[in-house]
């Protein structure tokens, strides 16, 4: 029997408790996961009480995902590169972080291109907060011909943009200027929380001059089709939600503890059961 969960604050309406019981349940593991609601303040007591009580495995969510790297014994490439983690590994009493999150949204993605032909598409990111930050690294570190940025606020586009143009070209851009060129590019992706329920009627950028057969992928998984979405399909994009990074990044920490491959299948049938879709 192991003891895993994730750690937040607030963490009420997570759905990865449902995700990965019903996970654990299938594949006849005796193990729990449960939500721990951790106040910043008592984030330390809390790693520690991971260490005392051999909790396995851990997701990590806002607001603790860079304050928690201080509290463990090492940390993988890829999540020192994003600077947060949203998976602790208990490795017989030493604690590794990892971040599953950029990745995730790359395994989401695939399925959606001719082939793994990522390395040749021209990509433009709305958004430069935490989500941005994972999914922009992870797509720089995969290599890809052109990585832009564009955010409300320009000046957190321009830090990540030094951030990742040592893998790839990349430019920032004012979300109008962005609005203008995006013809140019195979793949627009909104890491923003515009247009997220209750603010349906809200969308990130204006999606008129999307090329047909772009892919065009919101992170917002409520509502499960965004304003941005459906008027992107409107002028013949290919959209995608946040379902798949969310399910693909529980996956990928399902098996960094446990090292089963769980069926992503049924873990997006319980996410969208759970969102009423
Ligand atoms: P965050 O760090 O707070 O960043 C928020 C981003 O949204 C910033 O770029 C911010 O721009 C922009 N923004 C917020 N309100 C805006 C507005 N009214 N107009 C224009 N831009 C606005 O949040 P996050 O953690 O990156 O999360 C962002 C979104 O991704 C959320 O909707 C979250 O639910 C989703 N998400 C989904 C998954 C998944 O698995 N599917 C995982 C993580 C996050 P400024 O910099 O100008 O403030």
């Amino acid at each position: 029997m192991g003891i895993y969960g994730v750690m937040g604050y607030p963490i009420g309406h997570s759905m990865s408790p449902i995700m990965h019981n019903r996970e654990f349940e299938a594949l006849g593991l005796s193990n729990h996961y449960a939500a721990f609601n951790v106040q910043p303040s008592q984030l330390k007591t809390a790693i520690e009480g991971v260490r005392a009580l051999h909790i396995k495995g851990l997701n990590v969510t806002i607001p603790h995902k860079v304050a928690v790297m201080e509290y463990l014994d090492e940390i993988d490439d890829e999540a020192q590169l994003i600077g947060a983690v949203n998976t602790i590994k208990n490795e017989d009493g030493r604690l590794i972080g990892s971040n599953t999150d950029g990745q995730g949204y790359l395994r989401s993605l695939l399925p959606l291109l001719k082939q793994r032909e990522l390395n040749r598409k021209k990509i433009l990111v709305i958004g430069a907060g935490g989500a941005s930050r994972a999914i922009v690294t992870s797509l720089a570190r995969h290599g890809v011909e052109q990585l832009d940025i564009t955010n409300r606020t320009v000046s957190k586009a321009d830090k990540l943009v030094e951030h990742v143009k040592r893998f790839v070209p990349s430019t920032s851009a004012e979300l109008s200027d962005a609005e203008k060129n995006l013809s140019n590019y195979d793949i627009i992706v909104n890491t923003t929380s515009v247009g997220m329920s209750p603010h349906i009627n809200e969308v990130p950028i204006n999606i008129d001059n999307v090329k047909e057969g772009a892919i065009v992928s919101d992170l917002i998984y409520n509502p499960l089709t965004t304003k941005f979405m459906q008027k992107a399909r409107d002028k013949g994009a290919i959209t995608d939600n946040g379902v798949g990074m969310f399910v693909y990044q529980g996956a990928l920490s399902f098996e960094k503890w446990t090292g089963i491959e769980p069926s992503i299948e049924r873990m997006t049938e319980t996410v969208l059961k759970k969102l009423g879709g």
